[in-house]
């Protein structure tokens, strides 16, 4: 295993503008510290409009000949990114515990997660397909062809550091964009050792650039108005992609969006109940409870509420909390200290509002940020919590009695990523997850994300699809060519 030292001092700490490592304007840079105990562990370039000016320069630049370029040499540069991913798992894993958080074998997860796109993506890049039709009148053809939408810019958040951002790149790279990433500020190092993996797998020069910065919007604002972008795909909050999008109006760019979640937890007294456990285990927990997928509220059917709840306080109870890089550590620290004030503030709202804590229900002592596995029942409807997303180990539980009652409350909200649903009978299974409103539904199922599928949601959690055979659909435009014969 490297050591922490190691790591942290393998990774380039500049921009990376075409092909080259380069100290921003001024010389400018931020720290980048351990959620786990506050300490620092280097400092990175801080970009100004400036350096992201030269980086949309770069991309611009490298837009017609990465466009021409063979669509199976695209593929293979993405293969040769995914075996290398592979093949530095370990030290990647460890990079990425240091700068976020979570526990090893959640971020050697992300590690192989995040590099199942660039295979799945190196696939999808000679797949590329088009149309020839007779027109209704008989004498008329119509060719239909893809092409690269154009310089793409990209902005990730800090929960998933690496596969948010080989979500977006694996696609831009298929379908020949040439791209400006702007990671997290909080955890920009995965991001910049990918870039390098990228490069020494073959990736020309101004393909992708990658900013640091602690100006997101100073740096950003300026690129989406520039207009020589013609896509934005962003992940991230819905209140950050709701501004984004109104900036993208101006030129008319093309946007994903992968914004926030409130996923609903449904349990069915017909459920199986120890894979519902095991599931909502999975839901809740996975990267400590900040994921845009996790279980925001759990809604259990009367005759099984007080076993499952049992059952939860229970798991809950014994999750071990720790630095992620230590042995058996489940619970990780949260990002940052603004985390914690926000779940404590949200339960402490609940428990005002009538909840009763199961177990958990505090934060621990620092230093670092930490959280502890708290398990609610009781919580009432207009508790914030049931609207807004908690993004912490927090389980808050309430009764339904019938299945229009349960599709009442799962509905009951601004945000459509991904509902979870446990049930043993078919057809309630399928009548439930028709009603659901969701990008995604998890059947018996607590984990969703998979690079094959379509990833995204509906009402304000998103526009787009990431991953699946749509994934590429998003960084390419369909040209209509009319033939006269
Ligand atoms: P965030 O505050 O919206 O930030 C996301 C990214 O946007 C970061 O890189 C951030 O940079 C940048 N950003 C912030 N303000 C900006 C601005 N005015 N202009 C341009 N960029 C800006 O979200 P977060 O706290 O990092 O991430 C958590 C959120 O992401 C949650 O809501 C979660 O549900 C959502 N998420 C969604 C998905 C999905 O697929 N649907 C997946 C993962 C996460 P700085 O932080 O450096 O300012």
């Amino acid at each position: 295993m490297p050591s922490e030292t190691s790591v942290v001092a393998s990774v380039a700490k500049e921009l990376f503008i075409g092909g080259k490592w380069t100290g921003a304007t001024g010389g400018k840079t931020f720290e980048v510290r351990d959620p786990a105990t506050g300490e620092v562990l280097c400092q990175v370039a801080d970009a100004s409009p400036a350096d992201g000016v030269a980086a949309l320069d770069a991309a611009v630049a490298a837009q017609k000949s990465w466009a021409n370029h063979p669509p199976r040499e695209r593929g293979e540069i993405l293969r040769r990114a995914y075996e290398q991913l592979m093949a530095r798992v370990d030290e990647l894993a460890l990079l990425m515990t240091l700068e976020m958080g979570k526990p090893l074998a959640e971020a050697r997860g992300e590690i192989a997660y995040a590099a199942e796109f660039f295979r799945w993506f190196a696939e999808e890049a000679v797949r590329i397909d088009g149309g020839y039709a007779t027109a209704p009148n008989g004498t008329g053809r119509f060719l239909v062809a893809k092409q690269p939408v154009g310089p793409a810019l990209l902005i990730t958040p800090w929960n998933f550091p690496m596969a948010m951002g080989t979500r977006k790149i694996g696609p831009a790279v298929a379908a020949g964009c040439t791209m400006v990433i702007k990671p997290a500020a909080q955890t920009p190092l995965s991001m910049l050792a990918l870039a390098q993996i990228l490069a020494d797998a073959g990736l020309p020069e101004g393909v992708l650039n990658v900013l640091t910065t602690t100006n997101s919007g100073g740096v950003m604002e300026p690129l989406i108005r520039d207009g020589r972008a013609r896509k934005l795909s962003f992940t991230g909050s819905t209140a950050v992609g709701r501004k984004l999008l109104e900036q993208c109006a101006e030129k008319v760019v093309n946007t994903s969006m992968e914004l926030g979640g409130n996923a609903p937890f449904l349990v069915f007294e017909d459920a199986d109940l120890d894979a519902a456990v095991d599931g909502a285990m999975q839901a809740k927990m996975r990267n400590i409870g900040e994921a845009c997928t996790a279980a925001n509220r759990f809604y259990v059917q009367r005759g099984v509420a007080e076993e499952f709840a049992r059952r939860m306080t229970e798991r809950m109870a014994a999750q071990p909390i720790g630095r992620g890089t230590e042995d058996g550590v489940i619970v990780g620290p949260l990002i940052d200290e603004a985390a914690v004030t926000k779940v404590s503030g949200l339960v402490d709202d609940a428990k005002q509002r009538g909840a009763r804590v199961l177990t958990g229900g505090s934060v621990v002592e620092g230093p670092g940020n930490f959280y502890q596995p708290t398990v609610l029942a009781d919580v009432p409807t207009d508790a914030r919590m049931a609207n807004e997303e908690i993004f912490g180990p927090v389980a808050p539980i309430s009764v339904f009695d019938t299945e229009d009652e349960a599709l009442e409350l799962a509905n009951d909200t601004e945000y459509g990523l991904v509902s979870y649903l446990y049930t043993s009978d078919v057809k309630r299974a399928l009548r439930v997850a028709e009603r659901l409103e969701a990008g995604m539904i998890g059947l018996n199922q607590g984990i969703v994300s998979n690079p094959a599928a379509p990833f995204g949601g509906v009402k304000q959690s998103g526009l787009g699809r990431e991953g699946g055979t749509v994934g590429i659909e998003e960084f390419l435009e369909t040209k209509y060519i009319a033939v006269a014969l």
